[in-house]
């Protein structure tokens, strides 16, 4: 099966007001060059109706960063997926690490998550990694096959799942794993796929996350099973994001 098309997705974690409008109009000015690699952008949800206007007619999509599992009902400062859709996401992540850490998400949370995205009609970007204990521990490919096995719903293909491998302790450190280290992880994240959705699971996109920078984004992406990145921090500038986009051509 032919590689699945490079991804690489902004997420702006709780980063941005109005006034980074202008911000989002530079990253769609400068998608229009980039036609090898599905662009996506994921800002709070308090921007998802204004940079609905701005991508409208460009090649960049909107993600949303979380959601409820419920589609709607007394869950007071929450957000539904059908929420996020009709303000004009067509993906969101679930399972990001902040959310597993400072919101004590479960395997069982993601994947609930997961599947509300799917009744939604949205990606979900499924996000996995092991701390830096766990790798010191030789224990990273088993957490993450564990994370996985829990957190991705039966079902899914490659148009409404994305799996995102980020490390903990390479999100917002500036430190990433070796290439090797990468190739490993997503290999076993494929043969995972695989094994679970046949051929649907050669063409799941395997996105690497944690301090990608324009800098280090040829040799990331270059690796096998890496299609594409999830990228935090660099997100944030228009001609970072770019850059690392750029790399596909
Ligand atoms: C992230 O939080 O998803 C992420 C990859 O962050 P950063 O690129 O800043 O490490």
């Amino acid at each position: 099966m032919a590689r699945p098309r490079p991804f690489v997705a902004g997420n702006w974690k709780m980063n941005g007001l109005r006034s980074s409008a202008a911000e989002m109009i530079r990253i769609v000015q400068g998608a229009r060059a980039l036609t090898a690699v599905d662009l996506m952008i994921c800002p709070p949800a308090t921007l998802l109706g204004l940079f609905a206007s701005i991508v409208e007619g460009s090649p960049v999509r909107l993600g949303a960063q979380d959601c409820h599992t419920q589609s709607n009902g007394a869950f007071t400062g929450d957000i539904s997926a059908e929420m996020l859709k009709d303000a004009g996401a067509s993906a969101v992540i679930v399972g990001h690490s902040e959310r597993r850490t400072y919101h004590k998400e479960t395997d069982a949370d993601v994947r609930a998550k997961g599947l509300a995205a799917r009744r939604a009609g949205l990606c979900a970007i499924v996000c996995v990694g092991e701390t830096r204990t766990e790798r010191e521990n030789g224990r990273a490919l088993a957490v993450v096959r564990t994370q996985l096995e829990g957190s991705i719903p039966d079902g899914a293909t490659a148009d409404n799942l994305v799996v995102a491998y980020e490390p903990v302790w390479a999100i917002g450190s500036g430190l990433t794993p070796t290439p090797a280290d990468v190739a490993e992880m997503h290999g076993s994240i494929r043969q995972l796929l695989r094994s679970q959705f046949a051929e649907e699971g050669a063409g799941m996109r395997i996105l690497y996350g944690g301090s990608v920078k324009p800098s280090n984004a040829k040799e990331l992406l270059g690796i096998a099973d890496v299609d594409g990145a999830l990228v935090g921090g660099a997100s944030l500038k228009a001609d970072e994001f770019l850059a690392i986009a750029g790399v596909y051509r």
